[in-house]
């Protein structure tokens, strides 16, 4: 009997559609002005206007489509009625013509977990470096992330009037990463990308110990992951606590699609269940290529400060 696409395709594509929209909103946020700023903890942990409004699209969009789904967004906000015009009910067509990997056949909505970053890169987001900024969806079976949709909304803003502003980059495992080229750093060196408002003496004790050539310091986690799928960077170094579920899932998946790795500073993958705790207590560590030369040089002092 022929049958339809599977769940998880029909959710990545459904997420693409999303992840659009949320794109149209964070610019939008932008251009009328006013961006609403509130400090969470502390005066380098913010959320706008633009991290409120998404998160309510991206989920209640999810969850009209995906009922079963566990969602988990960042944003901490209030039970109220959705405007209905940020609700995104398209799904991008070429995703669903794409095959569902075999051993994601029989997955049901209610066996995965969708990690929301409704903008990654809020502190740049509000100091103009807008091409920091990303929109992270990524979804987990089984604790493992396995799909991962990023949209980075001011793709190309720097490119003059005639470029298309806005990018979405997608993945799932055992399919492949599409949306961008894949870009080799320079053969032989060691550049480091790393937080550039969230640094401590770990963060750099640890950068300083993989020997760089360049230290790249940039906001976000998934802008991080795109300078490492494009040859910007070598190595994503991040020994701290701070960074999130929903910031590592979407990109790790579009990291591991093009054959790169992303786990703790101890080596171990991240997990990615509904009940696993947010933080990524034990810091990042990330490579397209040559991840077991950073691995190896994380000093011992810095996996102790950072227990998993
Ligand atoms: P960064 O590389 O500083 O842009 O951090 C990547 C992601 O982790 C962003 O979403 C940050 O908001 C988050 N993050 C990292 N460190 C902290 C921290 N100390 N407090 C709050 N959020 C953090
Ligand atoms: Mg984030
Ligand atoms: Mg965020």
């Amino acid at each position: 009997m022929a049958s339809g696409p599977t769940v998880l395709m029909r959710l990545v594509a459904s997420a693409y559609s999303i992840a659009q929209k949320a794109g149209v909103i964070v610019r939008r946020v932008i251009a009328e002005g006013d961006l609403g700023i509130v400090e969470k903890t502390c005066a380098t942990d913010l959320q706008t206007r633009a991290d409120r409004l998404v998160q309510m699209s991206i989920c209640s969009s999810l969850v009209r489509k995906f009922p079963k789904l566990t969602i988990i967004g960042e944003e901490d906000l209030p039970p109220e009625d959705v405007d209905q015009e940020l609700i995104e009910d398209g799904q991008w067509e070429e995703i669903l013509k794409k095959p569902c990997p075999a051993q994601y056949l029989a997955i049901k909505e209610e066996d995965l977990v969708v990690w929301v970053d409704p903008l990654d890169g809020t502190k740049e987001y509000t100091e103009g470096l807008l091409d920091n900024v990303t929109v992270l969806i990524g979804i987990a079976y089984k604790g493992k992330a396995i799909a991962g949709i990023i949209n980075q909304p001011y793709y190309n803003y720097q490119a003059g009037p005639d470029a298309v502003l806005g990018r979405t980059i997608w993945a799932v495992l055992g399919l492949g990463a599409f949306g961008f080229q894949l870009k080799e750093a320079p053969a032989g060196k060691h550049i480091v990308t790393t937080t550039r408002s969230h640094g401590s003496q770990l963060v750099m004790d640890c950068v300083q110990a993989m020997e760089p050539d360049a230290v790249l310091r940039v906001g976000g986690a998934g802008n991080k992951i795109i300078q490492l799928i494009e040859g910007k960077a070598s190595a994503y170094v991040f020994a701290s606590p701070g960074c999130k579920k929903w910031d590592t899932c979407a990109p790790e998946v579009v990291l591991h699609a093009v054959g790169g790795k992303l786990t703790d500073v101890h080596g171990n993958a991240l997990q990615y269940s509904k009940d696993v705790k947010h933080m990524n207590s034990a810091g990042v560590l990330a490579a397209l290529r040559n991840y077991d030369y950073y691995a190896s040089r994380v000093p011992e002092s810095v996996k102790k400060a950072l227990v998993p």
